[in-house]
């Protein structure tokens, strides 16, 4: 799951609209676009209305249905807790996923095996990347408690797990990105701001309460 979330294009914009019929194409009504980067429209307009829909998720089925089909659409659907729209699957020939899914029979032992590899790789790089991470924290917070970098670093690396595999090579860790993890750390580790909820404050509000907290701990451990 975690792999294919990982380079899906992501529009922000919470209205798109149908270059056709030009009308806003609403939360939960199906958009589609030749890719994901595209200017697309609503479904009944697209040239897809009599193609097989392919749902997304598995990578070798979307790669080789493509290279099948003559035509191929994405369909991109909002998601609203992340507030973004997402790729659900994309319209291929029929026929096409057919072959597909034979060649994907014919290699599938090859493909688990080779998956598995993959994945071993990605958590020794999320492993380097954590490890270089923490040293820049403690180079740039050399008083942060003993081992703390490292608490700091895990949790950013889980919490953007989409960015790990692309900068793992990268040693290069920019200070915003190293104060904006020691900050989000220090906010639920050093001060009160987990037991300030549900006593009628708004998030900005509990935000600003502890941001002087927040910025006395950082002082103190540069
Ligand atoms: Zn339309």
């Amino acid at each position: 799951m975690e792999a294919f979330t990982r380079n899906v294009y992501l529009t922000k914009k919470e209205t798109l609209s149908c270059q056709r019929c030009k009308r806003p194409v609403k939360k939960g009504e199906r958009f589609v676009a030749v890719s994901e980067e595209a200017r697309g429209t609503c479904f009944k307009c697209s040239p897809y209305t009599q193609a097989a829909f392919l749902p997304s998720g598995d990578a070798a089925m979307t790669r080789r249905s493509k290279k099948h089909s003559s035509i191929c659409g994405v369909e991109l659907a909002w998601n609203q807790r992340r507030k973004r729209f997402e790729r659900k699957g994309q319209y291929v020939e029929a026929k096409a996923i057919e072959l597909a899914q034979k060649e994907c029979e014919a290699d599938a032992d090859k493909r688990a095996k080779s998956n598995a590899k993959a994945a071993i790789k990605r958590e020794a790089d999320d492993k380097i990347y954590i490890a270089d991470f923490a040293k820049a924290i403690r180079k740039r917070y050399p008083n942060c408690p003993v081992k703390r970098e490292v608490a700091i670093a895990q949790h950013a690396c889980e919490k953007h797990s989409g960015r790990v595999g692309r900068t793992a090579s990268a040693k290069e860790f920019d200070a915003e990105m190293i104060d904006r993890a020691v900050e989000a750390h220090i906010r639920h580790a050093e001060t009160d701001y987990d037991n300030q909820f549900n006593k009628g404050k708004s998030k900005r509000m509990i935000r600003t309460l502890v941001k002087e907290d927040i910025l006395r701990v950082m002082r103190q451990w540069k």
